[in-house]
């Protein structure tokens, strides 16, 4: 069996990885185990804080680690809250309570967005690959759904109808922006 450890403690994320990797056969994922020290995000941009934590969960912990770094791009707040998407606000709630009231008086036809995640695969301090993904939507004006997590009920997706938090976990997986860099990231593993 081939071990490959998600360099992050976000469940959800564990659990889109693991099911990513479940069509690969001879492969198993590992949650990162605890006592590792984290890792303070300084890029500026997803994929500078993927390298940077997959290089240095990979000094920590044997084996190859895949690390994830994500977040909610919004056109008409410039971008934000981007790589500062986890650290908005204080907790779930209130970072869309955030993102909600900045967005009040921004038009229907001006609320697009992108989930975007930066995926960097790594061992032993030395990097191995990295992929991007990202899904285009717009941000509601109320959440709705209680599937997913963070920013997911106002994100909806035009061609589905629903936001993403309405959306099953097999349907977020096909279709959210960690569930098409995995699917690159798979190509490559296979
Ligand atoms: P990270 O854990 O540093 O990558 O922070 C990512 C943050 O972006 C999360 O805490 C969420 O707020 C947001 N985010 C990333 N991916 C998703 C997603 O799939 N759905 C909803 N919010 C997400």
């Amino acid at each position: 069996m081939k071990r490959l450890i998600a360099g992050t403690t976000n469940a959800h994320k564990v659990h889109e990885i693991r099911s990513a990797l479940s069509t690969l056969a001879g492969w198993t994922v590992e949650a990162l185990p605890e006592g590792v020290p984290d890792v303070e995000e300084t890029g500026s941009t997803f994929l500078e804080n993927a390298i940077q934590k997959a290089l240095h969960f990979s000094r920590h912990v044997d084996g190859l680690v895949l690390a994830d770094d994500s977040g909610l791009c919004i056109d008409a707040l410039g971008g934000r809250p981007g790589i500062r998407s986890a650290r908005y606000a204080e907790d779930a709630e209130a970072r869309i309570a955030r993102v909600l009231g900045e967005m009040e008086l921004i038009a229907d036809a001006q609320r697009n967005a992108r989930f975007v995640c930066a995926l960097a695969l790594a061992r032993s301090g030395g990097l191995i690959h990295t992929v991007e993904g990202e899904v285009a939507g717009r941000i509601t004006r109320a959440p709705s759904g209680d599937h997913g997590f963070g920013y997911d009920p106002i994100f909806y997706l035009p061609e589905l109808g629903r936001t993403m938090a309405e959306l099953t976990t097999g349907e977020k997986e096909r279709v959210s922006h960690r569930g098409r860099a995995l699917a690159e990231l798979v190509k490559h593993l296979a």
